[in-house]
């Protein structure tokens, strides 16, 4: 089932054809600071199956990898609708509570979990990671 998205406004809208490869939490510092929460929840798929309609503008930053992450917005109302980290060059991150349907995916893991603050606590239930989760 494709994933599809919008902004808060509904100016951008975005499409994915692939099955998400992997779906988390993530607590990093620049994740708090974008949504204003506690944690971002993504979903990852691959580049070449996201189109992306509307207005949108990007912002590059440098992440705790010390890669540079884009991360594409709506020109019009501002909210973040994904990102593409250099550190997993290839995936583009969707963020869950832009999905027309959030409820469609399962988040796997949470990552940066020593960033977390105590009002907004990783859940017991999927496994956990202090920084990023080690390479396979
Ligand atoms: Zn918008
Ligand atoms: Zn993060």
């Amino acid at each position: 089932m494709p994933l599809t998205g919008s902004c808060l406004c509904g100016a951008v809208r975005y499409e994915a054809s692939a099955e998400p490869v992997f779906s988390g939490h993530c607590y990093c510092t620049d994740c708090q600071k974008e949504t204003g929460g506690g944690h971002l929840t993504i979903a990852a798929v691959p580049d070449s199956t996201v189109k992306i309609t509307g207005p949108t503008s990007m912002f590059s930053k440098l992440g705790a990898s010390g890669q540079p992450t884009e991360r594409t917005f709506c020109s019009k109302c501002g909210s973040t609708l994904l990102s593409r980290p250099r550190a997993i060059a290839g995936m583009t991150l969707l963020r869950a509570g832009t999905l027309d349907n959030p409820s469609q995916i399962t988040p796997g893991m949470s990552i940066y979990t020593s960033r977390a603050q105590t009002w907004d606590q990783p859940s017991e239930n999927i496994p956990g990671f202090p920084e990023m989760p080690p390479r396979p």
